[in-house]
């Protein structure tokens, strides 16, 4: 069973369609696995094994009665847990939502049960989606499952631990500043962000909303391709959804892509990068060298400031999307209060953790009067800025190219006390979030203690179909994805 797990999810699919398992015995295996490993990993929050188990049951009695099988059916899934599934808890990683059960379900998760992809279980995050190394959760940390003393990458480092060490072949997580694309990177994997409104937020639990994403992450670029096109799609219920067919991203996966130009960010080449991941850019722009593309230098020259425009608008988002959970509606409410006020103050004082007040803090502090002008108002005008840096740039070239990170998975524990160090892991990847565009992180190649490189490649708004195939003439040109946890 496990040669099975640790093939890719495609693959499983075939398998499953061969009658050479039955969707019942892999997702079986796959809660098997986790159960036997996840003490280690802490990459699920909870099991939702019997909606698993049903789904896996409706695929193989498609199978049986030679009816058609819908993408991806029947291939286990981790569903990071902060979207909403009917039957079990949505935590958001938050001690104010522990017992919070989903009343609905998102429109991504109801897109996978109407796929037929079993759903194992929910996966473990920084509270709220706001973290870059999945310390921030209010239960437990997940350990990065190539090396277990150091973070999987944050805020979505349950889903990527998960696909990584075979839990599951696919996950679906959520991206504001990256967070799918750097724990990808982290643990060896391939994560995607696509275009601000390909993928319906309903169901979602809004971070900062004018950034926040849906997205796969999977072990290959094909894999990663299928999932979008199971979860994308205009959506009703989401106002920022794009009205757009749904398209078909694997049939383009091996186009040629001689003559395409691509620029490499030289901004993100420089001072504060790994030796390590200095090497392993230069190979990918001579890896697409030999595949016949040109690669250029290009200047993004204001996106040096997407860290700290970023840290304005995703906290003055965040505050306001916030401010619901108050005690009356949601979750957590205290046991001794004796006003209305005291109830809002001391429900949220027990509830939220640490990071998540210094975001509100910061977010409430930007929005209010007097503040408003000098920095909400100028980080809106900045974003437009780094924004027009990108449009410039795809003026000469199809796609960029970047590392996800400046370095591999750090130790658990080593930023924690300095919030500054640890929001600067986001600088190559904020970028993407405040400019719309889609971005893929895919492994690269390790370091000298054999940790995983991404490689961040981004391409204009909408142009996802290009930016897989550049993505999959990489991944195809090394064994890199080929090469799994040991754990
Ligand atoms: N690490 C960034 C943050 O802490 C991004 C998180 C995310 O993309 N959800 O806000």
């Amino acid at each position: 069973m496990l040669e099975l797990l640790k093939k890719s999810a495609m693959e499983q699919y075939k398998a499953l369609k061969n009658k050479e398992v039955t969707a019942v015995e892999l997702t079986q295996g796959a809660l098997d696995r986790i159960k036997s490993i996840d003490e280690k990993l802490g990459a699920f929050n909870s099991l939702t094994e019997e909606i698993a188990l049903k789904t896996a049951k409706k695929a193989d009695e498609k199978i049986a009665k030679g009816e058609e099988l819908p993408l991806l059916a029947g291939v286990p899934l981790a569903l990071k847990d902060n979207m909403n599934l009917i039957g079990s808890k949505t935590t958001a990683s938050s001690k104010i939502l522990e017992n919070f059960v989903s009343p609905y379900n998102a429109t991504a998760t109801q897109k996978l049960l109407d796929n037929l992809i079993p759903i194992v279980g929910k996966a473990n995050l920084d509270e709220f989606a706001m973290g870059s190394s999945n310390e921030n959760s209010a239960f437990k940390k997940v350990h990065n499952p190539w090396n277990l003393n150091k973070v999987p990458g944050g805020s979505s480092g349950g889903s990527a631990a998960s696909v990584a060490s075979c839990e599951a072949a696919l996950a679906l997580g959520s991206d504001t500043g990256g967070s799918i694309r750097l724990p990808a990177s982290f643990c060896g994997i391939v994560g995607m962000k696509p275009t601000y409104g390909k993928v319906s937020r309903y169901g979602l639990i809004a971070f900062a909303s004018s950034l926040d994403q849906i997205g796969p992450f999977a072990r290959t670029v094909e894999d990663a391709a299928a999932l979008l096109e199971v979860i994308s799609g205009y959506d009703y219920h989401d106002s920022t959804s794009l009205k757009l067919p749904v398209e078909n991203y694997r049939e383009s996966l091996n186009n040629d892509i001689k003559g395409k130009k691509i620029g490499l960010v030289k901004e993100l080449i420089g001072e504060g990068l790994s030796d390590d991941v200095k090497k392993a850019i230069q190979n990918a722009v001579d890896t697409y060298k030999s595949l016949g593309a040109e690669v250029v230098e290009i200047s993004l020259p204001n996106i040096k400031h997407s860290i700290g425009i970023y840290y304005i608008l995703a906290t003055a988002e965040c505050s306001s999307n916030l401010a619901r959970f108050d005690g009356v509606r949601y979750g957590h409410r205290t046991a001794d209060a004796s006003n209305l006020l005291e109830l809002y103050c001391k429900s949220r004082a027990e509830g939220f953790g640490p990071e998540v007040k210094r975001r509100i803090m910061l977010g409430t502090y930007a929005l209010s009067s007097g503040y408003y002008d000098a920095y909400y108002k100028k980080a809106l005008q900045m974003r437009r800025v780094v924004y027009e840096d990108f449009l410039k740039a795809f003026e000469k070239v199809d796609a960029l190219i970047a590392p996800t990170c400046p370095n591999t998975a750090f130790d658990l524990g080593s930023k924690t006390e300095d919030p500054l160090a640890m929001y600067l892991t986001d600088i190559a990847t904020i970028g993407a979030n405040l400019a719309g565009i889609p971005a893929i992180s895919v492994p690269a190649g390790f370091d000298k203690d054999g940790m995983p490189i991404g490689l961040q490649i981004m391409s204009p708004q909408l142009t996802e179909k290009a930016l897989f195939n550049f993505a999959y003439k990489f991944e195809q040109e090394h064994d890199y994805y080929k090469q799994l946890a040991n754990i």
